[in-house]
């Protein structure tokens, strides 16, 4: 069965607003605020008081704004829109406290660019050769290029391959490899590969 459910979100002064899990997120509250808290409850496989995913997230009360209207006689009269804060989830049944299941959407958009920052800083190019005649490929474990020197080797995958912070660099070593006379039927390549996994 496909996911279902609904997202629940808290804005800056404590309204709250949902949207179904197939809909964009709200940019704002209808208030203008920001949106700042947010829980996903999950539908999917209906309700369980002890899993505070599959409903509604803990909120306490803090207050209420009026928000006026004018009948058809010109009376005016208000209704009530409640203010609440992240509060813990309770389990209905036991009245245990399942935590605080609110997210930061701040926190969690910092936590995920440090993440996304984190890939790139560890992102690394090297250098695959792969010969045509059937023979094992090899990649790039050593290079050295000064104005007078230059030296590299081709080892098997199960080495440390040479890490090129950017793909140019990457190709230009491997043009600069392939013009120092591979044997000509080996087809070269750059590829990606994350440092942390080649210790
Ligand atoms: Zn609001």
């Amino acid at each position: 069965m496909s996911y279902e459910g609904h997202e629940e979100y808290l804005c800056a002064v404590g309204h709250r607003t949902q949207v179904d899990c197939n809909e964009d997120r709200p940019k704002a509250c209808r208030c203008g605020e920001a949106l700042v808290w947010r829980h996903s409850v999950d539908e999917t496989n209906g309700f369980y008081v002890e899993d505070a995913s599959t409903f509604a997230a803990g909120t306490r009360l803090i207050g209420f704004d009026d928000v006026w209207h004018v009948d058809h006689y010109g009376n005016k009269y208000a209704t009530k829109i409640d203010r609440f804060e992240p509060a813990e989830s309770i389990n209905s049944e036991t009245g245990q406290s399942l935590g605080n299941v609110w997210i930061n959407i701040q926190a969690e958009k910092e936590a995920l660019a440090k993440e996304i920052a984190e890939n790139d800083a560890n992102r690394r190019w090297g250098v695959m050769a792969t010969p045509q005649n059937g023979s094992p490929w090899q990649i790039l474990t050593e290079y050295c290029l000064d104005t007078t020197y230059f030296t590299y080797s081709l080892g098997s995958h199960k080495e440390k391959p040479v890490g090129f912070t950017s793909r140019e660099d990457a190709v230009g070593a491997m043009n600069r490899v392939m013009e120092a006379g591979m044997p000509p039927n080996t087809r070269f390549e750059v590829f990606c590969f994350d440092q942390r996994d080649n210790p």
